[in-house]
């Protein structure tokens, strides 16, 4: 039996609970193993952050020769820093049979979807603008300067909500995890996927 993961591109503006509703997602555990891949980045690391487990945390100067190593499957220049995905890490878990979340912005995305057209993408938005607002506040992480900096990016990353295949509105956790865990299962559900996951039970019915 051979098996092959599934790969989701999850986008939003910062804010919007991307980050909430991954980590809930795996906490609920699911049908089949999933993991969230763990970007490279040259931005500083914040409280509670650790390297390797969030990001992997390293120089302008070090990226840049990542990028001419040809390391990255996609990476972008995101408020400032850059950040990447590793290809091999990510084929890895792919050729393993698990399932990869990519959590990177629009710009990577669009370079995701060029390379592998049929990746899932979904994009979360917040309900209002306010509510944006708010959430960004209440994290306590960022001075005023990048809050009222990151509204305007939010405003930028919002507008390439037509080009993912997902919607959704996250307002009500609980239900937006439920939208999340639905998507995800319902890709699992394919027939591309099953015929690859079931070759032997199609042999033996078909026999
Ligand atoms: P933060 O600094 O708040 O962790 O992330 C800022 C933005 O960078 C978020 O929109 C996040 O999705 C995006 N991002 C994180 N990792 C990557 C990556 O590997 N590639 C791209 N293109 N964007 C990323």
């Amino acid at each position: 039996m051979t098996d092959s993961g599934n790969l989701f591109v999850l986008s939003a503006p910062s804010g919007a609970g991307k980050s909430s509703l991954i980590a809930a997602l795996l906490k609920q555990g699911s049908s089949r193993p999933l993991q969230v891949s763990v970007s490279t980045t040259t931005r500083d690391a914040r409280p509670g952050e650790n390297d390797g487990e969030h990001y992997h945390f390293v120089s302008k100067q070090q990226f840049e020769q990542q990028i001419e190593d040809g390391v990255f499957y996609e990476w972008a220049e995101v408020f400032g820093n850059y950040y990447g995905t590793s290809a091999a890490a990510i084929d890895e878990q792919l050729g393993k049979g698990i399932d990869v979340f990519l959590d990177i912005d629009w710009q990577g995305a669009q370079q995701v979807r060029m390379k592998k057209p049929n990746v899932t993408t979904i994009f979360i938005t917040p309900p209002s603008k306010q509510i944006l607002e708010k959430r960004l506040r209440d994290r306590g992480q960022d001075s005023e300067e990048v809050i009222l900096d990151r509204m305007s990016k939010a405003q930028a990353e919002i507008s390439h909500y037509n080009e993912f295949d997902y919607i959704i509105v996250n307002e009500d956790f609980d239900t937006a995890l439920s939208e999340l865990t639905t998507i995800v299962e319902n890709q699992r559900l394919k027939r591309s996927q099953q015929v690859q996951k079931h070759k032997d039970l199609f042999d033996q019915l078909l026999a």
